[in-house]
């Protein structure tokens, strides 16, 4: 199935254009896990020529580091990463995401939450993606501070260009999620869900530590009447000790002094087979390269440690 899936989809490289994303938060500097975003979110839309925009999602002040999204800009641009049309901030969408808040409310899918993060650590069970709330304040018609999203037994299924068939029964294994946070700040997976549709991004190419953030994305996407993108998740970066790629390590490593060396790892991080000459390119000749031979396909669920490159041969 998961074979099936994936010829379909790169036999539509004369489909209709399609637009691809990169939604960094301004939480520090670009890091290898985060090139590895753009890249592959950018060569996915541009391999099938869409279009790439960027976004930066500075949602939440208090971990928003001043000069962050300027560096993050500048970086792509040392990277030869050309993004279509004026950058989107989340911190300028305010009106878009009460709105979409009132509309789940006039459904009735909303109710207010008091309980602290302890009390639910003490009585959940823990799900895919930390604990599944239990639901202690469904019923009970507060008004918050939060506001949580009631979901339903049935199943989300999607298919995954990289990870294949995923499904998950948001009720059972994630529970009823915020929204909007106690500190009256949107939550990430009510903002991304609004901007996605309101941007007609049709590819969300991002990392596999979002892959269950999807399932709940896409039940928002249904109670909104908002369409449904194509989903791809990127192998995560992650260290020799498993841990993802933080924004300090590497940091040093994608400073843009040699672009297309770093390039060309990221490419093969992916599982692409750049021909060793690439490596000396300059970065037009780079993304040529790139845009022309970009197979999803070919990128693995799961990347081996990076500066592992026993590891990386193995996989290759
Ligand atoms: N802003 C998120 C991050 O930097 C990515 C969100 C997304 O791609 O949906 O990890």
């Amino acid at each position: 199935m998961t074979r099936d899936g994936r010829a379909a989809s790169t036999a539509r490289r004369s489909a209709p254009a399609c637009r691809g994303r990169f939604a960094p938060s301004p939480t520090g500097p670009l890091h290898f896990g985060s090139l590895v975003a753009a890249t592959g979110s950018f060569l996915q839309a541009r391999s099938r020529g869409g279009e790439w925009i960027v976004r930066i999602e500075d949602l939440d002040p208090p971990r928003v580091v001043a000069g962050a999204a300027d560096g993050i800009l500048r970086t792509l641009e040392a990277f030869g990463l050309a993004w279509d049309g004026p950058v989107g901030f989340q911190s300028r969408n305010d009106a878009a995401y009460r709105d979409a808040l009132a509309r789940l409310e006039s459904h009735g899918a909303l109710y207010g939450c008091s309980c602290t993060r302890s009390e639910i650590a003490d009585s959940s069970v823990r799900g895919i993606d930390g604990p599944v709330y239990p639901g202690t304040c469904r019923d009970a018609r507060r008004n918050g501070p939060a506001l949580r999203v009631r979901t339903a037994a049935e199943e989300i299924a999607f298919f995954d260009l990289i990870q294949g068939e995923v499904r998950c029964a948001l009720a059972r294994e994630i529970g009823d999620f915020v929204v909007r946070r106690a500190d009256g700040l949107y939550a990430y997976q009510l903002a991304v869900a609004v901007d996605d549709a309101a941007q007609r991004v049709t590819e969300v190419v991002r990392g596999a530590d979002l892959l269950f953030s999807t399932p709940r994305q896409i039940h928002l996407q249904r109670l909104l009447g908002l369409a449904t993108p194509r989903y791809a998740h990127l192998p995560l970066a992650v260290d020799r000790h498993g841990e993802k790629l933080g924004k300090q390590t590497y940091a040093a490593a994608i400073g843009g002094h040699e672009p297309v060396a770093v390039l060309f790892e990221v490419l093969r991080f992916l599982g692409q087979r750049p021909p060793d000459e690439l490596r000396e390119s300059d970065l037009d000749s780079f993304w040529r390269w790139a845009i022309d031979h970009w197979q999803v396909q070919r990128v693995p669920p799961q990347a081996p440690p990076v500066g592992d490159p026993a590891a990386a041969a193995r996989q290759r």
